[in-house]
């Protein structure tokens, strides 16, 4: 599952012996960005690719593990009538839960969808993301 963090030019990997964090710079600046984002994010109005240059280092870091879940963000107020879950089949049942954005503690249930063509997700009703908060979908296991 793609982060984008990894290949964003506002992060920074901070390791440990065990642990590996990507940490957003942009939160010494704004609020609405957690300083150790919830990963994988899939969505953030922060990205920004980062140059060339820096991407050989990115792409030979394996991150250390892979939530099965897309976690989404926003800088600034939004409707969500719909989403795109990259490489989740046709189908599957998605859950969509609020999240704490800092820790990443599921909050609430917001909505529960299913997949349709090309990865879109389209809700019944739209969800209404205030600026800095986050929600993560979490597709069905695949039976
Ligand atoms: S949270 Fe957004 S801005 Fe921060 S490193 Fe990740 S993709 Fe970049």
């Amino acid at each position: 599952m793609p982060c984008l963090c990894e290949t964003c030019e506002n992060v920074r990997a901070v390791s440990t012996a065990r642990s590996r964090f990507l940490l957003c710079r942009l939160s010494a600046t704004n609020a609405a960005y957690p300083k150790y984002p919830p990963q994988p994010v899939v969505r953030c109005d922060g990205y920004r690719a980062r140059k060339f240059a820096d991407e050989r280092s990115v792409t030979h870091m394996l991150p250390l593990y892979h939530d099965p879940h897309f976690t989404f963000r926003f800088a600034d107020d939004r409707s969500i009538p719909r989403f795109h879950l990259e490489g989740v089949e046709i189908g599957r049942r998605v859950a969509v839960y609020k999240i704490n954005p800092d820790s990443g503690e599921r909050l609430s249930l917001l909505a529960t969808a299913s997949v349709g063509e090309g990865g879109w997700v389209d809700l019944i009703e739209p969800i209404i993301v205030r600026a800095g908060e986050a929600f993560i979908a979490v597709p069905d296991s695949p039976s």
